[in-house]
Order: structure tokens, then C-alpha cells, then sequence
């Protein structure tokens, strides 16, 4: 445990009390983006996907897939729903297929289901690595025995844990092939972080959620979470605010663990502007 990961109130040069969170007793991670560094294969797999796709299509719709096309129509959403609203800022449309489609077979679970072997491709290739100051904000957590969660609407959370060397750190894992068999719905809607609660048999007035999503902090907020904490990955801390979370981080080196009376723990947010 890195001893800078718990650091005492006040140790900021501000002078203004650090703004404070909890007490809580468990903590849910969203995955991709707040413990592991995927975005960047995501959006590779994206890409090579969209731009083969594109070639076959004339006029306008051939510009390639950009940055803020993932922004604006494939990050944060189920796969399917992601090809699909692509497709349509581009004036493409495409049979929406079944599950069951082979990765060749042209719809949209056919393009979504051929995305998902090229992340899994650039996952091999490139392997998966999580952000060292996570791992030290979770060791924090632990030291106070506080139990942790990571929820992922993706069904290669444990393929992404396992590459990270991450699989056995959390008490509760909740992935996309769970949350398919219990019929549970994405996010905005809160189903995966209450499973995760209810697992980790804590109250949710009493979990902190730390998400780099807007529909996952949306989830948080709408679930009753007593803290939930935006992840801003993206440069837009804007719009987690906006979709209700109680504050917006840069990276979880911006956060610390501190004891609470009352046998839990609350996290002060260093203000490092
Ligand atoms: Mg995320």
C-alpha cells in the first residue's frame, strides 16, 4: 500500500477543507475506463470495424470513423446499440440480425459480434493495464476493510480483469454474461450496481459508485447510492456532473481514505487545482 494513497486531511495547500464523502462500507468500480485503460482498445476495435465496413459504402459515408464519432455514438453503449446508432449518423441502415450471427454475416449483430473478436485481438496483442493509482486507491480501501466491487456491462470483464492481473482483487464481480442471464437492464438503469450491492450484502446509502460514464453515474444517482463519484476520462466533467455525480475526479490519485467513527470510512477529494 502506497502510504501517499491515504493521506491526512488538510495535506493539500489550499487551506479549504477537503470536501468529504461517506461514510461508507463498500465501494463499486465501473471497469473499462476507471480500473482498466480499454477505452483505447475499444475504440481501436471500433474503428477497424467502421472503416472496413465504410469502404464498401459510397459518397460521405465513406469518412472514416473519428474520435468524436466514439464519443457521440459508440461510447458507454451495449455494443448492438452502438452499431446501430453509428450506422444511422451515417445514413446506413442494416437488418439488426440476431445474437447468433457470425461475425461475417452483415447486421447488426453480425458488425457488433465481428467488434467484439477485434477487441478481443487487440487484448492479446496489446494486453490490458490498469491505472497504478486505482490499484493504490483500492489497497487504501482494503487496509480500512472496506469490500469492493467492479460491475461491467461488457462481457470481456473478466477477460479485461484477468490480462489487468486483476480477477481476484474485488469480492463481487457483475458482467454483461450475468447481467444477460438475470434479464438485468444497462445502464442508466441501476440493476448492475444493486446486484453488486446486494452481493456485497451493503446498503447502497452506504456505497460509494466511481464511474467515467454518464449513463453509469446516472445509474449511481438513480440507484440511491450515497456517493457516486464521476471519472473524468473524457474531458467533459460537465456532463457527469450534469447526470448527478457529487463530484468529478481526474484520476483516483485524487481521492483518499480517512477512518469514520463509526466503523466506516470516508474519502476526501484533494483539490488539486
Ligand atoms: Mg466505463
Amino acid at each position: 500500500m502506497g502510504s501517499n494513497s491515504i493521506r491526512l486531511s488538510g495535506s493539500g495547500t489550499s487551506g479549504v477543507a477537503a470536501p468529504t464523502f461517506g461514510p461508507i462500507d463498500a465501494v463499486v468500480f465501473d471497469t473499462d475506463g476507471v480500473i482498466t485503460r480499454t477505452a483505447e482498445l475499444h475504440r481501436a476495435a471500433w474503428k477497424r470495424l467502421f472503416d472496413d465496413y465504410l469502404m464498401t459504402h459510397g459518397g460521405d459515408r465513406q469518412r472514416p470513423f473519428s474520435d468524436e464519432d466514439y464519443l457521440a455514438h459508440v461510447d458507454g453503449r451495449p455494443r448492438y446499440d452502438g452499431v446501430e446508432t453509428f450506422l444511422s449518423s451515417r445514413r446506413i441502415d442494416l437488418a439488426y440480425g440476431e445474437r447468433a450471427d457470425a461475425p461475417d454475416v452483415e447486421t447488426v449483430c453480425g458488425l457488433g459480434n465481428r467488434k467484439d473478436e477485434y477487441f478481443q485481438a487487440e487484448v492479446a496483442k496489446r494486453g490490458v493495464h490498469a491505472y497504478d493509482t486505482t490499484i493504490a486507491f483500492m489497497d487504501a480501501l482494503r487496509s480500512f476493510g472496506v469490500v469492493m466491487a467492479a460491475v461491467s456491462a461488457s462481457e470481456n470483464q473478466r477477460l479485461v480483469l484477468e490480462s489487468a492481473g486483476l480477477l481476484g482483487s474485488f469480492d463481487v464481480l457483475v458482467d454483461g454474461v450475468e447481467s444477460r442471464e438475470l434479464g438485468l437492464a444497462g445502464k442508466p438503469d441501476p440493476a448492475l450496481f444493486l446486484e453488486a450491492a446486494a452481493r456485497l450484502a451493503v446498503e447502497p446509502a452506504r456505497t460509494a459508485v466511481l464511474e467515467d460514464a454518464r449513463s453509469g453515474v446516472a445509474a449511481g444517482r438513480a440507484g440511491g447510492f450515497g456517493t457516486v463519484i464521476g471519472v473524468n476520462r473524457g474531458g467533459r466533467p460537465d456532463s457527469l456532473r450534469a447526470a448527478g455525480a457529487d463530484v468529478v475526479v481526474d484520476d483516483l490519485e485524487d481521492l483518499s481514505v480517512h477512518q469514520h467513527p463509526d466503523g466506516g470510512c470516508q474519502l476526501h477529494v484533494e483539490d488539486r487545482s
